[in-house]
């Protein structure tokens, strides 16, 4: 499947700081923006139906993906998620570029669908600050933070699999890692013939 639009998958395990990465990003870059995913968990603090997610009953997620409305959709930490093509289709289509938040599993069946995505993997700089990190965001029992590091692990070890890696040591560093990413990405010779196409008949460029 092909469209205009540019397509970032961003993976990491939880605590390595990607929401907070991707919303520095999109604050960056005004021709980015985010998917916003179905899920069968229920909402956490201030999350709004339709801001973070769109809130269905597993019942209601499940006949989804029957009809084949998601181009990807996995299970993660009990939950089901998953990114409609509802969600991103007409934005790609119209040109727009589009980053997706997902975990490993969803990255990977969309790199298959869409060949041209670029993976990107957000690594924390060590085991030991994961664990601050995780710590510090308020996870304290200790079983939930021991989960997660044994997810952690099983996470990371799909990084090969990406075409990029961002290690959030320094925040500022990673986004602006990211950045270049993206710059990078719209640079390329396909991408430039369909956003400066006018350039490009002009110099009979194929
Ligand atoms: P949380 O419940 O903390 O918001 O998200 C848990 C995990 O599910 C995170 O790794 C998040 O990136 C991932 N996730 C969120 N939306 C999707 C989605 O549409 N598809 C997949 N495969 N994973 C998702």
């Amino acid at each position: 499947m092909e469209y205009p639009g540019n397509l970032f998958v961003v993976a990491a395990p939880s605590g390595a700081g990607k929401s907070s990465l991707v919303k520095a990003l999109l604050e960056l870059d005004s021709k980015l923006d985010v998917s916003i995913s179905h899920t069968s968990r229920a909402p956490r603090g201030q999350e709004q139906h339709g801001r973070e997610y769109w809130f269905t009953s597993v019942a209601e997620f499940r006949a989804m993906a029957e009809r084949g409305e998601f181009f990807e959709w996995a299970e993660v930490h009990s939950n089901l998620y998953g990114t409609s093509r509802a969600a991103i289709e007409a934005r790609m289509a119209h040109g727009d570029d589009v980053v997706l938040e997902i975990d490993f599993q969803g990255a990977l069946q969309i790199k298959q669908l869409f060949p041209y995505a670029v993976l990107i993997f957000i690594l924390p700089p060590s085991w030991e600050e994961l664990e601050q990190r995780l710590n510090r965001r308020g996870d304290t029992d200790p079983a939930v933070i021991h989960q997660r590091m044994s997810n952690a692990r099983i996470e990371v070890a799909q990084a090969q699999k990406f075409d990029f890696v961002v290690v959030n040591a320094v925040f500022d560093t990673a986004v602006f890692d990211l950045k270049s990413i993206v710059h990078a990405q719209r640079l390329k010779y396909a991408a430039q013939r369909r956003n400066r196409s006018a350039v490009f008949r002009a110099l009979e460029l194929p």
